[in-house]
């Protein structure tokens, strides 16, 4: 497994892959790897020839008070499990290497960066389409690997791809969980003893409401909405940003009657730490 740190030589060597035939699924990530980003690697090293995973945390994503540079970044313990798993290239680049001090455009998918999540992060999705669109022109995969945790962003990077036509294949990935319920995320690393254990709840809320849904016991997104909210409410020291219902497929807010394909989405504090779910329902 090579580490690379420059933009010219990952690209020289992805040309040279793609001239010698061989596929390469790209794995995006911004390192303190876990389970989640492990199951996109074991797809991408079945469906490759080739895996590059990218380990950056991209400051365009954060805003002014965000927790840019409390991210945790394991990079040596990344490295080896990148190489347990079968990674043939790392790419880390610096920040100073990816957005040179004359940096000066970048990719936005207009409607659906500013719903949800976007709403209360003004900016981010921009940063997350422009570093992503950096890492498919440096990288040139075949395939891209996303996690269904971030869904909003699995969905943004989709239309990305759709629209402006990149010549990539996004594979989405179900989401991974502790035993208690709770995705998997490097910011679950942030959190207090007392911290984790509440943050377990919140999956359970949203599987509760899944079920009466399907006992036909709460049947229109409000009430559904408004069931999760009460019994997030319940939980002391979290805080709800939003709790939604969204068509799945153009993330379209649903009132009223619920239809399928529809996902519940949530943004939750616990403490300080921002956490983010979603489920099919
Ligand atoms: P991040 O390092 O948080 O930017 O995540 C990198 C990729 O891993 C993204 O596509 C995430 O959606 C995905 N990912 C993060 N957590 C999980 C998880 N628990 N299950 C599946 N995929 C995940």
């Amino acid at each position: 497994m090579k580490i690379i740190h420059k933009i010219p030589e990952m690209q020289k060597i992805t040309k040279k892959l793609h001239s010698a035939n061989k596929t390469i699924g790209l794995v995006p990530t911004m390192g303190a790897l876990h389970g989640g980003h492990i199951s996109l690697i074991q797809r991408a090293r079945k469906e490759n020839d080739c895996v590059i995973v990218s380990i950056f945390v991209n400051p365009t994503q954060f805003g002014p008070n965000e927790d840019y540079l409390r991210y945790p970044r394991p990079f040596n313990k990344d490295v080896r499990m990148c190489k347990k798993y079968g990674v043939n290239y790392v790419f880390a680049p610096t920040p100073k290497e990816m957005y040179d001090i004359n940096h000066l455009s970048y990719v936005t998918v207009e409607k659906l960066s500013n719903i949800l999540c976007g709403e209360f992060r003004q900016g981010h999705f921009r940063g997350v389409t422009t570093v992503v669109t950096k890492l498919f022109n440096i990288t040139q995969p075949d395939r891209a690997y996303f996690g269904e945790k971030d869904y909003q962003q699995l969905m943004i990077i989709q239309k990305m791809v759709n629209d402006l036509n990149f010549p990539v294949k996004i594979i989405p990935c179900p989401t991974i969980r502790e035993n208690d319920g709770l995705a998997l995320s490097s910011r679950n690393l942030c959190l207090s003893k007392n911290e984790r254990i509440r943050a377990g709840k919140i999956y359970r809320i949203l599987l509760r409401v899944k079920k009466l849904f399907h006992e036909k016991k709460l049947l229109s997104a409000d009430k559904i909405v408004n069931y999760i909210k009460n019994e997030i409410r319940r939980v002391p020291g979290l805080r709800i940003q939003y709790v939604k219902i969204c068509n799945s497929k153009t993330l379209d807010e649903i009132k009223g009657k619920l239809y399928s394909p529809a996902r519940i989405l949530i943004a939750v504090w616990d403490g300080k730490t921002r956490l983010i779910d979603n489920i099919e329902i």
